[in-house]
């Protein structure tokens, strides 16, 4: 393609970096020309079936005549909720890989938001029969942060520890208001539950885009695999960083790691 470019280097003076220079400015083009084409192959691939299921539906019902009946008139409808909302997840994370996401930081009380999380997800959760709590070992921590995004990482996270927890679990939030780590001081939050778990071969892709763990295992769940992406992104662009750790049959801990607001 037209970004192959690369120039033999055959002197070691100020040519010789210049065309060095150019060869690493090629290469960094090529990777992210890759990492955008793979992002629009990856697209179409998650929004081909299920067009194309809802079209065929479509056309059976307009060539033989026959009215749809409602509960299939519903799926169609949850199924377009769901396109949209997975839309909407792909250009939060277009935005974010590129490093454009505009974030509206402010200073955050993130023990008051999380409770508040907490709570808008306890419903959902007591229906799953799953338990869920919140730890604080302090009663505010300020965090400069954007609320919006802060909210969707931890309900990403408690979306899918009530996903992936089976009847009976019990889900945990635990902030620590200070934490040290790599040499620097962070807020961290844990999102602990008793659920599945994830095979230790699966952890390296987990934050990967689509990256699902046994695709049939998730796919009645509902989700896009893009929630952990998104996490992992909205969490980088806040100076923060994620650590998981799993064991199958027991449980996954999912840790947020913040930098702490001055
Ligand atoms: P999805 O929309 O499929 O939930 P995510 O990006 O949120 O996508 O998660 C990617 C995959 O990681 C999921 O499909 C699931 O297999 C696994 N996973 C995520 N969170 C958990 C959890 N708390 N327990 C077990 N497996 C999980």
């Amino acid at each position: 393609g037209d970004l192959d470019v690369n120039v033999p280097v055959q002197s070691k003076d100020e040519y010789g970096k210049v065309i060095q220079t150019f060869n690493d400015m090629t290469l960094r083009l090529r990777e992210a020309e890759d990492a955008r084409r793979r992002l629009v192959a990856d697209v179409a691939h998650e929004l081909r079936t299920p067009l194309s299921i809802m079209q065929l539906k479509l056309e059976n019902a307009q060539q033989t005549g026959q009215f749809i009946p409602p509960e299939m008139l519903l799926r169609l409808h949850d199924e377009v909720i769901r396109l949209g909302l997975l839309v909407e997840d792909l250009h939060v994370l277009s935005l974010a890989e590129a490093g454009r996401l505009a974030l509206d930081c402010k200073p955050l009380d993130l023990s008051a938001k999380l409770e508040q999380v907490v709570d808008d997800v306890k419903m959902e959760a007591e229906e799953n029969g799953l338990e869920i709590r919140f730890y604080s070992n302090t009663r505010s921590v300020t965090v400069i942060a954007d609320a919006r995004r802060i909210t969707q990482v931890f309900i990403n996270l408690l979306t899918n520890a009530i996903r992936y927890t089976p009847e009976g679990g019990v889900i945990s939030v635990v902030m620590e208001d200070r934490a040290l780590d790599r040499n620097a001081v962070y807020t961290c939050v844990s999102v602990i539950d008793t659920g599945i778990g994830i095979p230790s071969e699966e952890l390296p892709h987990l934050f990967d885009r689509f990256y699902r763990v046994e695709k049939a295992r998730s796919r009645h769940t509902g989700g896009t695999g893009l929630g952990l992406s998104i996490a992992h992104h909205l969490v980088r662009a806040h100076g923060g960083f994620i650590q998981v750790m799993s064991e199958p049959d027991q449980g996954t801990t999912f840790t947020v790691y913040l930098p702490l607001g001055k």
